[in-house]
């Protein structure tokens, strides 16, 4: 639970929120409400400090920077604090099946030993007294049966162990990935990129990006309907993926823009990837299984640039934006490359 404040303390943190949240022109959404919440809390100090610098000149905090911060400091930050809850715990289970396996062994090494010495009673019976080689055998067999049992125990330990591993990637690659396209979502993207940049060595080593968009997508779901244009962007996804490599990073920014990162790439050769990829989707024929017999045409416009060394993946994308609102500009269905 992100907050774990009584009524008592909400309400007062409420009654120093309305004041501050007064001075600034944001809309008074429950957006906004979170922001000032954390900050007057204090219960978010990477929030709090981005707020003060804003507001260091006696500026005020307006829609889209009310927008920014939730994402970069509440969004954002709570999903990596996600992921790395899910690093800790995966790292604990890692040290219980170990161990678990240790006990496993111990357990089968005990048994052995106990048969044998078993062996040895039974073998030479007059060499112990009666009653004390009944008495051995009988807590032998006691230690025997408590060994077996604890080994199912820590046999049924383990698999669960192993089971919630597995659903706890699932739940990481579910949180990075676009449900309906199965490709990367921008959570996803920008993990993958963060990773790649911080193993990379090479600073000048290429890198390509396009940014598609589809045109005149809001016109296909008043047409058609938003089903339809679903099917549509799975479609538009899949066809994305038709023409890359295996390790070309895919990604879905949201509605209808999608993202390509193509290594070792130069612009004019993103820009044929980019160019195969406009003229296969203005090829297709959209059927419409909600209005029978019709099809549909969607063209996409996109834009295509470099990676420089100093660029995060925002600056990258804003470029590749750039390029791309230049397409449109040209009437849309093209391709721009831009340095
Ligand atoms: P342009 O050529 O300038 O890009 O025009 P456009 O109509 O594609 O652009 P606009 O940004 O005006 O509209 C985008 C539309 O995409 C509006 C929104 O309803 C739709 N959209 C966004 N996400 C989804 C989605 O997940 N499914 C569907 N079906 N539509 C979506
Ligand atoms: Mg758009
Ligand atoms: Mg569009």
């Amino acid at each position: 639970m992100r907050y774990t404040h009584t009524v008592a303390q909400s309400g007062e943190i409420l009654r120093m929120v309305i004041p501050q949240m007064a001075q600034h022109p944001a809309a008074y959404t429950p957006v906004t409400y979170t922001l000032w919440y954390e900050h007057v809390a204090k219960i978010n100090p990477e929030l709090s400090n981005a707020i003060n610098q804003l507001t260091a000149g006696g500026a005020r905090i307006d829609d889209a920077q009310t927008a920014t911060l939730y994402q970069q400091h509440v969004l954002d930050a709570w999903s990596r604090r996600t992921l790395t809850l899910n690093t800790q715990i995966e790292k604990l289970l890692d040290t219980f099946e170990d161990n678990s396996i240790r006990v496993t062994t111990g357990a089968n090494d005990f048994g052995q030993h106990w048969q044998a010495l078993r062996q040895a009673l039974v073998a030479e019976p007059d060499s112990v007294h009666d009653n004390l080689r009944a008495r051995i055998l009988a807590s032998g067999a006691a230690m025997q049966d408590t060994i077996t049992e604890l080994k199912q125990q820590v046999e049924r330990s383990a698999e669960d162990s192993r089971r919630l591993k597995l659903e706890m990637n699932e739940l990481k690659t579910q949180a990075l990935t676009d449900p309906l396209t199965g490709l990367l979502n921008r959570r996803g993207l920008l993990d993958t990129w963060s990773d790649l940049m911080a193993r990379e060595r090479d600073t000048k080593a290429l890198w390509a990006a396009v940014l598609f968009d589809v045109d005149h997508f809001k016109k296909v779901n008043d047409m058609y309907g938003h089903l339809f244009g679903d099917q549509v962007l799975r479609s538009v996804a899949s066809s994305i993926r038709e023409r890359t490599r295996e390790s070309d990073l895919v990604a879905r920014l949201g509605g209808e823009e999608f993202l390509v990162l193509l290594p070792g790439m130069k612009l004019s050769q993103a820009a044929s990837v980019a160019e195969a990829i406009r003229t296969l989707i203005e090829r297709d024929e959209h059927r419409c299984n909600v209005k029978a017999g019709r099809t549909a045409k969607v063209t996409i416009s996109g834009g295509v640039t470099l990676r420089r060394p100093s660029d995060t993946l925002d600056s990258l994308i804003a470029r590749a934006d750039q390029a791309m609102y230049q397409a449109k500009d040209r009437g849309r269905n093209a391709i721009v490359p831009m340095l």
